[in-house]
């Protein structure tokens, strides 16, 4: 549809980046076009109509699209860190990447016990990332709604890190 087309064509594909072998999305284009930017947060508060009291994002980029969303549906926002970044006490869960390990983090007592919670992140590759960040939350008592990202790269699988959870992906490449 038109949303999905206009998304689409403001996010740039960089070859080798942020290594050699690597097609990194850049979605630049997007954040600086706000009819872009204002018709993928609208779409998502209309979406969600169940009742949702946080969203969460993703550090770094889905804090963008999140704190867009908690404002448009009027609810709080809740960033989910790097470990390291938030004054204590946290709660963090590590995960596993291609290379190494990961770390991230939620202050403890941000999420009231049964908090229903969307988590955003812009971009969905191997689901690690994402996976983590809803076990950290169900882990400090949220039930999570679902997961938006405004891009799957479906040749990662990044939904069977996911299964049985909702994952909405605006644009699929
Ligand atoms: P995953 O854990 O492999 O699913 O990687 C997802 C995380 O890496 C997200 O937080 C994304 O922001 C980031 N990411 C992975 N690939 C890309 C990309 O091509 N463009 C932008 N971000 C990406």
């Amino acid at each position: 549809d038109a949303l999905r087309s206009l998304v689409e064509s403001r996010i740039r594909d960089v070859q080798d980046f942020p290594t050699p072998g690597i097609l990194f999305k850049d979605i630049g284009p997007l954040l600086a076009d706000p009819e872009a930017f204002a018709a993928i947060v609208a779409d998502g508060a209309r979406r969600h109509t169940g009742r949702v009291d946080f969203v969460a994002g993703i550090e770094a980029r889905g804090f963008i699209f999140g704190a867009g969303l908690a404002h448009a549906m009027g609810v709080g926002f809740i960033p989910v860190r790097k470990a390291g970044k938030l004054p204590g006490p946290t709660v963090e869960v590590s995960y596993d990447l291609e290379y190494g390990q990961a770390r991230i983090a939620v202050q403890e007592g941000a999420v009231a016990p049964g908090s229903r919670i969307v988590v955003v992140d812009d971009v969905l590759a191997t689901g690690g990332t994402a996976a983590a960040a809803c076990a950290l939350l169900e882990l400090v008592g949220a039930e999570i709604v679902g997961l938006d990202v405004v891009m799957e790269l479906a040749a990662l699988g990044g939904r069977s890190a996911l299964v049985g959870r909702e994952v909405y992906s605006l644009t699929v490449a």
